[in-house]
């Protein structure tokens, strides 16, 4: 279903709610308490938080804390924000403008304005609660959200789902301010996410009720930020931080069609590459099952993969699903061979990451997983284990730190080949001068030696096309990088 469509009928569905409920006064009084901002005056707050961002780490959940100041002028109809980002010495800035249509964003760093998709503008929207509740209690008075059944005792509930995500607000019945924000969306690799907004230390100019700490939980809880607001005012106008362009629009959602391409690397490994990951996955053809290596960014790929497989071999078990290291174009399609009953393959220190994956809710977007779910099957690997069935083998070896690029890093060799399958440690350009080895192909190539592993050809799995580098590698190739100028 396309975005508008799903809006559309989201907003039907508000409409005809509306009609069996009618109890929008906590909303109305909730907005009187805020400071009753229509088109203008605005409130100004002036802000400190901390921003928390998960990103390719050492280990699974790692994040990266920013500090970001900034000033905020808001009322129902514009939320203009601008900030600056320390990052040690340097600071860069950023300014947006939104309004009920329309985002206007130059991100940190930047020089112009960023492209905006419709799903971007609506996560906008919902996420100005991370500062003040004042633009987006307009949004819910403006479309008749009704009083949610689930309210309590304590809150007035309201509940609003758009685009995917579902939107609650919960009010407190005596004071009529807002206690907390929550927004349920998808992500697809962890499924079902919150992010929840909780409202600390009201305080109060002219006469308008703000809240000073904000308390943020993102991704499930597993990031923690802090938002102070360290002053307020009423004042006339906004800036114009950003001149609008003649003609606003929003940028298409770029859904790339899968592609997939099947290689034959012997008679029994294979690789499935899916061009629009730009990865390459691993398939091995034992004599009575199949071993699948890596499954990028997301469930559909993992059951794409799996579809694939079964065209080739369909009458062979998938028995193990293992992925390099924690990273989404290796893990991200893992809850497909969960499914699939599969055992996932996987150092200890992995467990808890893999079972999160395996059992995160995903009702937004529901996968094969989620409809039917089957427990989780994992093995443990500690330094090697060995399949075969006495003509095919293949070593899975822990090399970990050594990886230079995460703790739990796993290759696989194949003796008798004299290949190894890796994920994404070389970076040799192609038809160019060999460059002195980086820190994580040194350390490849130092795992190697280490293990005495016979390799003439190593095979990598992300990326394929992109960055110009080989990935069907020589091993001399990396040797020579050991010692070739920088
Ligand atoms: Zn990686």
């Amino acid at each position: 279903m396309t975005l508008r469509k799903t809006l559309t009928t989201v907003l039907l569905l508000i409409v005809t709610l509306t009609s069996y409920a009618k109890n929008p006064d906590y909303l109305v009084d909730c907005q009187q308490k805020l400071g009753n901002f229509g088109a203008d005056p605005y409130l100004k707050i002036s802000f400190e938080e901390t921003y928390n961002r998960l990103y390719h780490a050492f280990k699974p959940w790692q994040a990266r804390e920013h500090q970001i100041s900034g000033t905020i002028w808001c009322n129902a109809n514009d939320f203009v924000k601008s900030g600056t980002l320390q990052a040690g010495e340097k600071t860069y800035d950023a300014k947006s403008h939104l309004t009920k249509t329309e985002l206007m964003q130059i991100g940190f760093g930047e020089q112009k304005l960023t492209g905006i998709t419709e799903d971007r503008f609506y996560e906008a929207t919902f996420k100005t609660a991370r500062y003040t509740p004042v633009f987006l209690i307009d949004y819910f008075i403006q479309y008749n959200i009704p009083l949610s059944k689930e309210s309590t005792e304590e809150f007035a509930i309201y509940e609003a789902s758009v685009n995917d995500r579902i939107v609650t607000l919960y009010i407190y019945k005596t004071s009529k301010l807002i206690h907390k924000v929550t927004i349920l969306e998808f992500d697809e690799l962890y499924g079902d996410v919150l992010t929840s907004y909780t409202y600390n230390e009201y305080h109060q100019v002219e006469n308008a009720s703000y809240a000073t700490i904000i308390d943020v939980e993102k991704t499930n809880g597993k990031l923690s930020e802090e938002v102070k607001i360290l002053s307020a005012e009423i004042v006339s106008a906004a800036p114009e931080l950003i001149k609008r362009p003649d003609v606003y629009s929003f940028v298409e959602e770029k859904e790339k069609t899968p592609e997939v391409n099947i290689v034959d690397y012997t008679e029994r490994i294979r690789f499935i590459e899916l061009k629009h990951t730009d990865d390459r996955v691993l398939m091995v053809e034992f004599e009575d099952f199949l071993l699948i290596a890596e499954a990028p960014l997301n469930s559909e790929n993992g059951e794409l993969i799996i579809a694939e497989a079964k065209k080739i071999v369909p009458n062979k078990p998938i028995k193990y699903f293992v992925f390099g290291h924690h990273h989404n174009h290796y893990t991200g399609g893992l809850r497909a061979f969960v499914h699939e009953e599969a055992t996932i393959l996987c150092v200890e220190s992995n467990n808890e990451y893999v079972n999160y994956l395996a059992t995160a809710s995903h009702s937004l977007h529901p996968d094969k997983l989620e409809r039917v779910p089957i427990d989780l099957k994992l093995e443990n690997i500690e330094t090697v284990k060995t399949i075969t069935d006495g003509t095919l083998t293949m070593e899975i070896h822990f090399i970990g730190e050594k990886s230079a690029h995460t703790a739990d890093y796993l290759v696989y060799y194949f003796p008798n080949e004299k290949m190894l399958f890796q994920d994404d440690l070389v970076w040799i350009k192609k038809d160019e001068e060999i460059k002195k080895a980086g820190p994580r192909q040194a350390g490849l190539y130092n795992a190697i030696k280490d293990l005495n592993l016979q390799v003439e050809t190593v095979i990598q799995s992300w990326p394929i096309d992109s960055y110009n580098v080989k990935t069907v590698i020589p091993f001399t190739d990396i040797e020579k990088s050991m010692t070739a100028p920088e």
